[in-house]
């Protein structure tokens, strides 16, 4: 087995690794990168393999950064199939056609640019379009949690709920090769533990190549029992100066999970009811995806949601559709919570909530979720001031809060004990899915604790997982890279 990193080698985004197997070959995931100007002219793909080549894309959710390329593969020319749950194929179908949308808008708002003040080279296009993005929907096929799904006779997959978001997997590969049968788990996005709404990560025994996530390796969430408590003294602290709290959010997952919070306060006394705006027509798509699949969430939600208690419905609560509602949420008086997209300020509404909010004192900004480098959002909770939208320079004078807990991603004694369930250890493990110091972080503490051999892969790098030698080099290798960035 041979495995290439073609996205998400020491950064987070652009999830995509090709794996040569006796049987074909898969790619494990196809996701688009966000961030800098640099990482998303990868978005082309010109890096790729010949997609008429490939078998099948194992896709393990529905976030952008995991699934965002395959239209793109798909009008390339892919005539495989894509794997993945069929909540994971409902949240893609909207996740994908709206990508589509903001990149023709994107482009069409370029042209414009390009044809009045002159530009060298051609126009610029879209990624893919709407249509395109709809087409993709075709080669989806749906597989359940917990099922070993024989591809052919070599080649088994078995998805496992991963606990991220709705949906989301943990993905092993099972190959028969010539020397024996070889498992490689691909973990995808791992969540936390007790989390509200979904199933705790399920956690796996056998791996020999482990390719694992590791956003949060270098850190340690809040305990989720002060998470309710730091939430409401937050929202608390702000209504009581008459500002509204703006939280950037994921359409899909961390919306959905604050609402929940958001709820359990209301209907608990804990919160004098307030408007809270959900400002995404994504979110209100994603919430009636998740109302449509009971199956996918815990013990506790499921019982809720039969007792006929809506998690997602409670006295305050707003959907915003239209983007004249939108921005009249911004003329509204008094204290509000509003949650909108994107949830890295990269794109849509909540960049003009926060040009408007960020000036006055009044206001907090709350991240919920990672932000990546080089996005609006990284540049906020950094201090930047002023801070630069549409163009225009907008000072901060707004209070800037970060809450980790509500992260969707493992910390890394989270990623830890994951891990720790592979029995024996796996002989190699890639740390993918993390910026540089997350990645070695994890990828030292693995090492230390459990005696397993551990590398942080680089873009486009391959790897013979079957060649034992070239494994042990790559270790030697990474024992200098890590001397070099650490010492
Ligand atoms: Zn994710």
């Amino acid at each position: 087995m041979i495995v290439q990193f073609l996205g998400a080698a020491r950064t987070v985004t652009g999830s995509c690794h090709l794996l040569e197997t006796p049987s074909g070959r898969l790619l494990l995931d196809c996701g688009m990168y966000q961030g800098s100007a640099s990482l998303e002219r990868r978005n082309s793909g010109t890096y790729w393999p010949d997609p008429t080549t490939l078998n099948y894309v194992l896709l393990s959710h529905a976030h952008i950064d995991h699934c965002g390329l395959i239209p793109r593969l798909v009008s390339q020319g892919f005539r495989g199939r894509i794997l993945a749950t069929s909540a994971t194929i409902d949240l893609a179908k909207i996740l994908l056609a709206d990508s589509a949308h903001i990149q023709e808008e994107d482009a069409k708002y370029l042209r414009k640019r390009w044809a009045k003040h002159g530009h060298p080279g051609e126009p610029p296009e879209p990624l893919y379009t709407a249509a395109e993005a709809e087409h993709a929907m075709r080669v989806f096929r749906p597989v359940p949690y917990n099922e070993i799904i024989e591809l052919d006779s070599r080649l088994a997959v078995r998805f496992h709920d991963a606990g991220h978001i709705l949906g989301s997997a943990a993905i092993e590969v099972i190959v028969q090769e010539d020397q024996g049968e070889r498992v490689l788990v691909f973990s995808g996005d791992l969540g936390t533990p007790n989390r509200p709404l979904l199933r705790n990560p399920s956690t796996l025994e056998r791996a020999d190549y482990l390719l694992t996530e590791s956003t949060y390796g270098y850190r340690f969430h809040e305990p989720p029992e002060e998470r309710s408590e730091k939430f409401l003294a937050i929202i608390h602290e702000t209504a009581d100066r008459g500002g509204r709290l703006i939280i950037p959010s994921f359409s899909v997952g961390r919306t959905q999970d604050l609402l929940y919070e958001i709820n359990n306060f209301v209907e608990g006394g804990m919160l004098k009811p307030l408007p809270v705006y959900v400002d995404s027509p994504l979110a209100i798509s994603a919430t009636k995806i998740f109302e449509a699949h009971p199956e996918c969430f815990d013990a506790a939600t499921h019982e809720l949601l039969t007792k006929g208690d809506d998690p997602f419905e409670f006295p305050g609560l707003q959907f915003t559709r239209t983007v004249e509602e939108s921005k009249q949420i911004n003329e509204l008086p008094g204290p509000c919570i509003i949650i909108s997209a994107s949830g890295m300020c990269t794109a849509g509404r909540i960049r003009h909530h926060l040009k408007h909010a960020l000036p006055q004192a009044k206001n907090t900004v709350l991240f919920v979720g990672f932000q990546a480098r080089g996005t609006l959002g990284r540049r906020l909770r950094e201090g930047e001031n002023p801070v630069r939208i549409f163009g225009r320079e907008v000072p901060v004078a707004a209070t800037i809060r970060t809450m980790n807990a509500f992260s969707a991603h493992a910390d890394q004694p989270g990623l830890l004990d994951w891990f720790a369930h592979f029995q024996p250890p796996p002989t190699f493990t890639a740390c993918v899915h993390g910026e540089e110091l997350a990645a070695f972080e994890l990828a030292t503490k693995i090492e230390t604790q459990y005696k397993a051999r551990t590398y942080v892969p680089h873009w486009q790098e391959e790897v013979d997982l079957g060649d034992e030698a070239s494994l042990r080099r790559l270790a030697v290798e990474q024992r200098w890279d890590i001397e070099w960035d650490f010492d």
